[in-house]
């Protein structure tokens, strides 16, 4: 630990191994992966490892056990026992030194109905067999009273979202009913035995729905309650008075465990990663002055006498200028001691704990207990913690700050102006674009976040906005003449709309941008009813359009400015491009607007006239965006009939389109079969033809995810069951090959805890319908559709294939076409029809692999070559797949979904497409044809540059 705090790239991967370590079930596994992350790039491990890591025989095997027992011995410091059973010896000692506890069982990310059952029976445990123990112990008046009566012996914490599988602030009523079901039982038991319910705050986004649970379930059940609040949230003040106004108001007491916040690292990445503000503060030091506001605001609620609703504070800190500025609270208030209890963390600040016990004060400790797998995202929370330098403790103890520095009033330590929220300076942090002074506002390109869902007022105005919004009605009746007119216009408008300013041309798709943000929320209701899109999945389509807008538009002007190569004197060579000429966009159904809209823009910005022929399916959605693009055009005095809306069948007239001389270009996004056919069709030249077609084709996938044997279960459940079962398996880029490496075999213990955990957590998915917020898994995209993926269902059962997931494990509600439940098979090999062929539906096949090299074998063995998915914990499996795993797009310890324009381009190779990704720096070279010109600037010998 001491190294740790030495040497951070040795911290950063001693923690990543602790954290892998409980996967590991050999001692093989355990050397090779320690001696994995300790020979990454840039780690100087201690002496003492060095030799370790290089030795062979006894001496690795002697590493190894140390390793692994140290590694024990810092959980069984932090974690007190597997269960609450194990852990009651401990407890009886605390409660005999004068330290009452709250016992916290650590669980792993609760996926499934079932495994929320299971906690809900460790809870039900712990509150009625605690309570029995702990009667035999001796009356501590201290820690058994406070200035209004008595105080329960037994605290148990809980987590909201392990009673819940489907705790989502998208849908609030539903999971607080589903919360309550399993809750209630525990609340009651809780109440007759006298026990009190803590509820843990999580992570920001499930925050208010957390506070809205809480005050819920206290008004529906009458129980001795507790809630965690965080003062690291930037709206920390503002909870605490609407907890403090609510209980005043409604005459409870609940107690509050004021703490900072453990998950400040995370909630920092993933506000940036979302493009949100950040809902943290920045610096340590106004979280400490936060907890010291928001002590003041539960102070001012804490009830006199018995009868009083309000707040008995418990300060969860070990930061003794915070327990200092609470104490003087109460005094200032004539509260008596006994009216606040300190909590802290087990394994921590022992000698804080007994000099506060010494002074009288109530002292609690947080006790977790829990296996080992489950406990080590806990522990290597500890660890950071007290190697942080931000830590109280470690400047207290270890680095022996000054009295007077370590109890100075928070505010003193600000210094300075406060640092920007990186959201605000997000487009010039990531520089994911080239710039232009005339396009927005000279910025480079930043995505469209998507919509905070846990946010009431987004959420209700996207609520509001589906219930007034209907899907225009567009008759796919274009003929074949009709379309070739279209041709014919654009053809003639073609020269006009290629000589005009390309940076009005950019400006244009700035506009439309701008027009679709201010329309969001209704372009996602249409895009949800068209194309049954579930909430989220709308959204994200109608952000990645206008992303295509804003990125296109900034990467477009540059095309068209010849660049010099070469300083030489007397010669002035340059290289620029032009536009092709008339486009065919021909575009699926399953990103009706992204895909369309990007495949539309960027041949317009490019100079490129086009006739859109929008999917069958969706031609709502694409004659509204098709509206907005001319409505753009025209406020920019662009040359008339540019762009052409063709709403018409694919196999005749957008066989027609693709096939007309007169065009130059094709972009194309759909199926293989179709793709393939305009390729062939584009290659054959007539003679009054005037160029070579450029196809641009982007086609299926029948992507893979590994799950090696190191991989975190918790992240690999989820994303594979969102990248399977995401919009029903209906994104190009899902996963449908799930590949499991178990060196034990098919029936090995990883295996079958992966399929056990996938297949529960796949059954808690909610089928519905799709503008209902609470659905996750909505219909397909059509009846033939629905026939085609359960022909594909039918063919997996016949192939004599085990149905681990199917029709039978949901409610699937009555009155909604074309449902499909997910269905997961497992028994496949790599014959099965549901391993070779593109389903595009929520079917997924699991397959056993050895080892990752076989692994690896099995997910590269496809002509398909999109996207691709690795869960593992091991650093060289990482590298070896960004080597070897041959996919357009790998994503790593993460699903294989949902590309961002700019910051993963998106595009395959192999029978996935030809063509550069869409969203990437290189895309719009294929709408232009490259010109060069070498001028000779020498008159007679004189050349101006000289
Ligand atoms: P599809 O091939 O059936 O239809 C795509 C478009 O082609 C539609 O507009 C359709 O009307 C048109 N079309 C059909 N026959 C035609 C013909 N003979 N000539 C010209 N046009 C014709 O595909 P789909 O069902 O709309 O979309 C699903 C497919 O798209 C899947 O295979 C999926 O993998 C693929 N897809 C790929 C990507 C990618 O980026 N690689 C993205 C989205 C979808």
């Amino acid at each position: 630990m001491d190294w740790s705090m030495k040497d951070h790239n040795f911290k950063v991967q001693l923690f990543r191994f602790v954290d892998a370590f409980p996967a590991l079930t050999t001692p093989e596994m355990v050397h090779d992966h320690l001696v994995d992350y300790l020979t990454q790039p840039g780690v100087k491990a201690p002496p003492f490892m060095d030799l370790g890591l290089k030795a062979g025989g006894v001496a690795k095997g002697m590493m190894t056990k140390t390793i692994s027992s140290q590694i024990n011995n810092m959980a069984k410091n932090f974690i007190a026992g597997t269960d609450a059973n194990d852990a009651l010896p401990m407890l009886g000692k605390l409660w005999k030194n004068g330290i009452a506890f709250s016992v916290d069982l650590l669980g792993e990310a609760c996926v499934s109905n079932a495994e929320a059952d299971a906690y809900q029976a460790k809870y039900l445990d712990l509150v009625e067999n605690l309570v029995g123990e702990a009667s035999t112990w001796e009356q501590t008046e201290r820690l058994e009273s406070d200035h209004l009566g008595i105080v329960p012996r037994v605290n148990v914490s809980i987590k909201v979202t392990s009673l819940c599988a489907n705790f989502n602030p998208i849908a609030p009523e539903a999971s607080i009913a589903d919360f309550m079901q399993r809750a209630t039982p525990v609340l009651q038991a809780a109440n007759a035995n006298g026990v009190l319910i803590n509820f843990d705050m999580e992570q920001h986004e499930l925050k208010d729905l957390t506070l809205e649970t809480f005050m819920h379930a206290c008004e529906s059940i009458d129980f001795e309650a507790g809630l965690a609040m965080q003062a690291y949230l930037k709206s920390g003040v503002d909870d605490a008075k609407r907890i403090a106004n609510w209980a005043k108001k409604t005459e409870k007491v609940v107690t509050v465990r004021l703490v900072k916040g453990a998950y400040w690292d995370f909630e920092t990445i993933h506000a940036e990663q979302e493009g949100w503000p950040c809902p943290v503060w920045n610096e340590k030091w106004q979280t400490d002055q936060c907890f010291e506001q928001m002590v003041e605001v539960f102070l001012d609620a804490c009830p006199t006498k018995p009868g009083e609703g309000g707040i008995k504070l418990a300060l969860g800190s070990h930061n003794v200028r915070s327990i200092a500025a609470a104490l003087a609270g109460l005094d200032k208030r004539g509260l008596p001691r006994k009216a606040m209890e300190l909590q802290m963390l087990h394994g921590m600040a022992d000698q804080l704990k007994y000099a506060a016990e010494e002074m009288g004060l109530r002292v609690r400790e947080y006790v977790p207990v829990g296996e080992m797998i489950p406990g080590m995202a806990y522990l290597v929370r500890r660890l950071l913690e007290n190697t942080s330098n931000e830590s109280w403790l470690k400047s207290g103890f270890l680095d022996k700050a000054d009295t007077a520095s370590l109890l100075a009033d928070p505010t003193t330590q600000h210094k300075g102006t406060l640092p920007t929220d990186l959201y605000e300076i997000a487009p010039e942090r990531h520089q994911l674009s080239p710039t232009n002074e005339h396009i927005g506002a000279g910025r480079p390109f930043y995505s469209e976040p998507l919509r905070d869902f846990a946010d009431e007022t987004q959420r209700n105005a996207f609520a509001r906005q589906m219930s007034v919004t209907t899907v225009p009605s567009i008759a796919n009746d274009h003929t074949v003449e009709q379309g070739l007119a279209m041709i014919e216009s654009a053809n003639n408008a073609f020269p006009a709309w290629r000589d005009f300013d390309p940076i009005k041309r950019a400006q244009i798709l700035e506009r439309i941008a701008t027009m679709m943000t201010g329309r969001r929320d209704e372009l996602s209701a249409i895009v949800c009813k068209e194309a049954r899109k579930t909430w989220n999945e709308a959204d994200a389509d109608v952000c990645e359009a206008i992303d295509f807008c804003a990125y296109y538009a900034r990467t477009a002007p540059e095309l068209f400015t010849p660049k010099r190569l070469g300083k030489f004197i007397g010669e002035l060579d340059e290289l620029w491009y032009q536009p092709k000429g008339v486009a065919v966009v021909i575009s699926p159904w399953n990103f009706p607007l992204a895909i369309c809209c990007g495949m539309t823009v960027a041949a317009l910005v490019t100079g490129n006239t086009v006739v859109l022929k929008p999917a069958e399916q969706t031609p709502g959605i694409a004659k509204v965006m098709f509206d907005i693009i001319s409505d753009a055009l025209d406020e920019f005095n662009a040359p008339t009939n540019v762009l052409h809306f063709c709403p018409a069948p694919g196999e005749t007239t957008g066989a027609a389109l693709v096939r007309d001389p007169r065009i130059s270009l094709i972009a194309f996004t759909g199926s293989k079969a179709v793709g393939l056919d305009i390729i062939k069709a584009a290659g054959n030249t007539s003679e009054e033809q005037h160029m070579v077609k450029r196809v641009i084709c982007e086609m299926g996938g029948k992507n893979a995810i590994i799950v090696d044997a190191s991989a975190d279960l918790d992240e690999a459940v989820l994303g594979v069951r969102y990248s399977a079962f995401g919009f029903q398996g209906q994104k190009c880029s899902a996963c449908s090959r799930c590949i499991v490496v178990d060196p034990q075999g098919p029936e090995g213990p990883r295996m079958k805890l992966f399929l056990e955990r996938l297949g529960e957590s796949t059954k808690t998915l909610i089928l519905g319908a799709p503008d209902d917020p609470n659905s996750d898994v909505s219909p397909v995209i059509d009846a033939e559709a629905a026939t085609n993926i359960n022909r594909f269902i039918e063919s997996a059962r016949a192939e004599g294939l085990t149905e681990l997931v199917g029709s039978n494990d949901f409610d699937i509600p009555t009155g909604i076409d074309d449902l499909i439940a997910p269905h997961i098979f497992t028994g496949v090999t790599e014959t099965s029809t549901i391993y070779t062929q593109e389903i595009f539906g929520p079917v997924l096949a699991v397959i056993h692999a050895s080892d990752f090299n076989e692994a690896m074998r099995l997910a590269n063995n496809h002509a398909y070559k999109l996207t691709g998915g690795v869960f593992t914990r091991k650093p060289a499996h990482i590298n070896q797949s960004k080597s070897e795993f041959r996919v357009g797009n790998l994503y790593i310890n993460r699903g294989c979904t949902g590309a961002l324009v700019g910051r993963q381009p998106f595009g395959g190779f192999g029978m996935s497409g030809v063509g550069s990704k869409a969203g990437g720096p290189d895309y719009l070279y294929q709408f232009v044809d490259p010109r060069a010109s070498a001028e000779n600037t020498m008159r007679r010998g004189f050349a101006p540059e000289l």
